[in-house]
């Protein structure tokens, strides 16, 4: 039996993997603090991928008449390393791109990290991340000083009186996780902030709480809304925020434009449920005796051409009650993909090197060299995050080959149709993929990799807590860890630096280029890992000797600021990039359902999922399907200024009359990704993923 933790989300449940001669493995759930034994249908058939019928197990190069055909690694990666020398060449070191993933393990991100910059040369490395948390990590950066998802343990929350909890649904994405918020359910203290009425908004149902349904893109006006009430009706912690803070003033102001009868006008949330909103927060918070309170942001407030600002605005919010930085209350953002934390720590991003380092930090660059043993000169500088990125491949002056480790941009980018476009305008993609995606199918040289029950690493959890993630069976033959694959790759290059294949000795190079930065892991090893499974960063190599303990609540004794105080930071709304007036009278939300994860391209190829999810949906408002005459089952066709996407109308008054809804996991014309907004936010790179603009009309019956 091997004790490891789930293939997909965040939430990284512990489970339990027993070898099967059919199956590969059984997988049962196991005991831990977060799942509490329990694993979503997704955890339960994980298995499944593992023995897919399509599984890539040899290596695949386009051939001469465009089909891909299987090859052995010797000719797959020396075409590879002799198509990059030659595209250098010609056109220099950053016209190779790469792009990386939240589900990589801490290893293999530190790892990409270092092959981009120093075999590669390239400063166009950038990850799916970018989609997924990056607005929510600026933010926390700007305000608290360092960005961990949730600063304190997830089993914190059980014990809050009020749970705010915008933009995330839980119950679909995260099942298990819904088990901590019973105690603010019980003291009728859950706000959700949804568009629509989501499987999390029906939890404050039968005097769980209050569900704010906000006209879509309108979440930092209710958040401005929400900040405007708890400081005209006193509602504030005066003294945490004299003492722990700096530059309320100027949030205060901006904050006092938006007295609740304005907020309702934008909104459409009523002033009595804004109100009742922030005195049931307040009233959870310490300063008034409460239990507790938080405030968790998700990708349905975060991913907005305004993320940033939004999220600033919950953690103002979270400032003025006096809420982080205390036992028992604080804010967190709800990170989505399997290691979206660790993921965004070890230098994947176009702007950080491991440690969570900026890259232009010239002790940062120096600090890191020595540990890769290269001049800090090698290091190239910051690179273009992922929108720009992926806007730029095949352009004059841009990228003219991309490598793509766990990623499916063709399906997961916004505006997708250009992207694809862009992708084909390469003269070499080479993805590693473990099942044919929709870009690995695409691609010029496919390499066939390893999945997380084949190999050991760790991953980074939601809260912070570095698990280990164990082999329990041998992968088929024919499929190589992604981390042998660079070695090889960087051999061909005649890379400096050395490229270990071993994941305890990566992480122990890992720990090192971490040593000092904000995501600090010197203190820790895979032999300390599987000893103490409970281990959250920053957890420091001590110079007694002794081991550090880790750190599982953040901020408690003050914040990583030159000044130790968190910082106010002062936001105003500016409103969606796309206007829903005129000839696009819907607005369109996007998101998830239990069975899927991701683009789908691995849950789209396991049977008990696909039987309870078979296909794209568009739920419809009956007012909106009237007016357009769409029945329940008909064929429904979304249209933006970037393109169309069709699938099948689901008639329900959980969306607003204004609004649809649709899923993001499948491919070709039901990926709604082909209409999405990739107007990005100027802080973070963040696409607008989450609203915009369509029109609605019906194509065809059932
Ligand atoms: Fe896996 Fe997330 Fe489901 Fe847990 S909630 S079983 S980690 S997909």
């Amino acid at each position: 039996m091997t004790a490891t933790h789930c293939p997909y989300c965040a939430l990284q449940c512990a489970q339990t993997l027993t070898p099967d001669p059919a199956a590969g493995v059984n997988v049962a759930g196991r005991d831990f603090p977060t799942n509490r034994g329990g694993l979503c249908q997704k955890g339960w058939t994980s298995a499944s991928v593992l023995r897919a019928p399509d599984r890539l197990t040899t290596p695949l190069v386009r051939g001469v008449d465009g089909e891909l055909v299987p090859t052995s690694w010797d000719v797959a990666l020396d075409l590879v390393a002799l198509r990059l020398r030659e595209i250098r060449s010609d056109h220099g070191a950053d016209a190779v791109a790469v792009f990386g993933g939240g589900g990589l393990t801490n290893e293999k991100a530190y790892q990409l990290g270092k092959f981009a910059r120093i075999a590669l040369g390239t400063a166009n490395i950038d990850y799916n991340g970018r989609f997924c948390m990056s607005s929510a990590a600026a933010a926390a950066n700007r305000s608290l000083g360092v960005d961990r998802g949730l600063p304190f343990p997830l089993t914190d929350l059980g014990g809050a009186q009020a749970v705010l909890l915008l933009g995330s649904n839980l119950a679909e994405t995260m099942p298990p996780s819904v088990a901590h918020l019973s105690g603010a359910r019980a003291a009728g203290g859950l706000i959700v902030v949804d568009p629509r009425i989501s499987a999390t908004a029906r939890l404050t149902e039968n005097g769980g709480g209050i569900h704010l349904q906000p006209v879509p893109g309108t979440d930092l006006v209710v958040l401005l809304g929400l900040l405007h009430v708890v400081f005209s009706e006193g509602l504030d912690d005066p003294a945490y925020i004299a003492e722990r803070t700096t530059g309320v003033d100027e949030a205060q102001r901006l904050a006092a434009t938006w007295w609740p009868a304005r907020v309702e006008q934008v909104t459409g949330i009523p002033e009595t449920q804004l109100r009742s909103a922030a005195m049931l927060l307040a009233s959870a918070s310490p300063m008034r005796g409460g239990s507790g309170a938080y405030v968790l942001t998700g990708r349905g407030v975060e991913q907005s051409s305004q993320g940033t600002a939004t999220v600033n605005a919950a953690i103002n919010l979270s400032l003025a009650l006096g809420l982080v930085g205390r036992v028992g209350s604080g804010y967190g953002a709800v990170t989505g993909q399997g290691n979206g934390q660790g993921g965004r720590e070890h230098g994947q991003k176009s702007d950080q090197l491991p440690g969570y380092r900026m890259i232009d930090d010239p002790s940062a660059r120096e600090h890191v060299a020595a540990v890769w043993g290269v001049d800090p000169a090698v290091i190239p500088g910051k690179g273009k995050p992922a929108v720009e990125l992926l806007d730029s491949l095949g352009r004059e002056g841009g990228p003219r080959a991309l490598l793509v480790h766990g990623a499916n941009v063709r399906v997961s980018a916004p505006n997708a149709t250009h992207v694809g476009d862009r992708l084909d305008a390469l003269d070499l993609l080479v993805v590693c993929d473990i099942v044919p995606s929709e870009t690995a199918r695409s691609a010029d040289v496919v390499l066939p990799v390893l999945q997380w029950a084949e190999e050991e690493g760790t991953m980074t959890s939601l809260e912070g807590r570095i698990l280990r993630r164990r082999k329990a069976i041998d992968p088929p033959e024919g499929a190589r860890s992604e981390l042998w694959v660079w070695r090889e790759l960087a051999a061909r290059l005649d890379a400096p630096g050395t490229w270990d294949i071993d994941a305890a000795r990566v992480f122990d190079e890992l720990a090192r280029a971490s040593e000092g930065g904000r995501a600090d892991y010197s203190g820790l090893s895979h032999a300390r890992l599987d000893a103490e499974p409970d281990l959250f960063w920053p957890c420091p190599a001590v110079k007694d000797g002794s081991a550090h303990p880790g750190t599982p609540r953040l901020f408690l004794d003050g914040f990583p600021t030159p000044d130790g105080r968190a910082r106010f930071v002062a936001v105003d709304d500016r409103g969606p990039a796309d206007d829903v007036r005129g000839e696009a009278p819907s607005h369109l939300v996007t998101g998830r359902v239990l069975q899927h994860y991701q683009s789908g391209a691995q849950t789209r190829r396991v049977e008990e999922l696909v039987a309870a999810s078979p296909g794209a949906f568009v739920e419809i408002h009956p007012r909106l399907a009237d007016r357009h005459g769409i029945a329940p089952g008909d064929r429904v066709q979304l249209t933006s200024t970037r393109g169309v996407v069709t699938a099948t109308a689901r008639v329900t008054d959980a969306v607003r009359p204004d609004t649809v809804f649709m899923p993001f996991h499948w491919a070709d014309e039901a990926n709604v990704n082909r209409v999405t907004n990739d107007a990005t936010d100027p802080v973070s790179g963040m696409p607008e993923f989450k609203v915009c603009a369509v029109t609605v009309a019906r194509v065809g019956s059932p």
